[in-house]
């Protein structure tokens, strides 16, 4: 029996944010959304054949917008879930949500089948902002999801935010983090925009007609972020993501600590014996897979111990509590002193990371620049 972290992708939007370069897809029918859930449940049947009694450690519903499923359909994903794998009751079942995709009957839905946590898409409680990333809510939308979520008795919420957005003010930022912190969600994760590349913003920046945004600025936000989070009682744990204490995100956890998970539908990923997989992207070639009785892995990698290492150190760091060096001893039988002592030094030296007797962190310091931080582990 393997116990592990499951992750659904659903891949629909009511429109496509401007930003956005998530494997999602604007304006599907009912009907392309049933044929999308009968590819999930045949993906699902494969792995349940493969590996025997897969029980969940969490569930995650991720896209696109899950919510964009009727509340019919969300009932029938919850059944097809529930067929091939144990869902103990109470574990973490989050669901991503978009203000303005739910409505009092999907909410209830939601509970009904076991789903106890809402991440929210916020992303700004300003107007101008969300038209500016092309977002389909507004900010009443938001106030009225979230009470509603409330109500229908939702008691672990997480609202997503994120800085750096064109034009934003440093006063804008901070009068954002305020609104969030009046909500009282019990966790936040807070993401700079990034330009990626295929992007309407991409081409903005191409053709310059959007300046991309001052790193300077943007450190000065993070900063900020953190301290005035810590101040209201939240706790940065993760380099993107603050909790009330107790609150944390399982199943993202098992991410940073490089444990294993499923990962099911069209664009995802996943690491179950070893391997790290990642679905094709393309919702055609995903489903007539599928069809076929093929699972749909684009790329499929063996992780090798080496790797596996370097992987365990990185991801790990995006933790403020930093990697286990007892973890570490027990999993590949070398300490961390041992395999990455030149790097250690070297980091330490440079005031970015920092060692106690059981931990290696990063610095305050090293968390802006954390992707430098994590190549000296590649
Ligand atoms: S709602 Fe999320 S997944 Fe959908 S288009 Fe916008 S950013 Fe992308």
């Amino acid at each position: 029996m393997k116990t592990v972290g499951i992750y659904v992708h659903l891949p629909f939007c009511e429109q496509k944010c401007y930003y956005c370069d998530f494997v999602s897809f604007a304006k599907c029918s009912e009907q392309e959304k049933e044929t999308y859930l009968q590819a999930l449940a045949q993906e699902a049947k494969i792995y349940q054949r493969f590996l025997v009694g897969i029980t969940g450690k969490s569930l995650y519903l991720g896209g696109g917008t899950p919510t964009c499923l009727t509340a019919k359909q969300l009932g029938q994903l919850f059944t097809i879930l529930s067929d091939f794998f144990k869902l103990p009751t109470g574990i973490e079942i989050t669901v991503e949500a978009n203000p303005g995709t739910l409505n009092r009957e999907k909410l209830q839905v939601l509970r009904k089948v076991g789903c106890n946590r809402l991440s929210l898409g916020v992303q700004s409680f300003s107007v101008h902002d969300l038209q500016v990333l092309g977002r389909i809510h507004s900010p009443r939308d938001v106030y009225n999801t979230y009470q509603l979520a409330r109500q229908v008795g939702f008691a672990n919420i997480s609202l997503d935010l994120m800085y750096g957005l064109p034009g934003q003010s440093l006063l804008g930022w901070r009068d954002n983090l305020k609104k969030a912190v009046e909500l009282e969600p019990e966790h936040l994760a807070l993401y700079q925009l990034n330009i990626e590349q295929g992007t309407p913003f991409a081409k903005l920046v191409q053709n310059g007609l959007l300046e991309e945004f001052s790193q300077d600025k943007a450190f000065l936000m993070y900063k900020e972020t953190s301290d005035f989070l810590q101040v209201h009682g939240y706790r940065h744990y993760e380099i993107s993501n603050f909790a009330l204490p107790g609150k944390e995100a399982i199943h993202n956890s098992l991410y940073w600590l490089n444990e294993e998970y499923l990962g099911l539908g069209v664009g995802a990923a996943g690491y179950v014996q070893g391997i790290r997989y990642v679905n094709t992207a393309d919702l055609d070639v995903y489903q007539a897979l599928l069809r076929q009785g093929q699972l749909p892995q684009a790329v499929k990698e063996p992780i090798k111990q080496e790797l596996a290492m370097a992987e365990t150190m990185f991801l790990g760091l995006r933790l403020l509590k930093g990697v286990s060096k007892e973890k570490f001893l027990k999993k590949y039988g070398i300490t961390i002193e041992n395999k990455y002592g030149d790097v250690l030094e070297k980091l330490k030296r440079q005031g970015l990371l920092q060692e106690t007797a059981t931990h290696v962190a990063l610095t305050k310091e090293g968390l802006p620049i954390a992707n430098l931080v994590f190549q000296e582990f590649l």
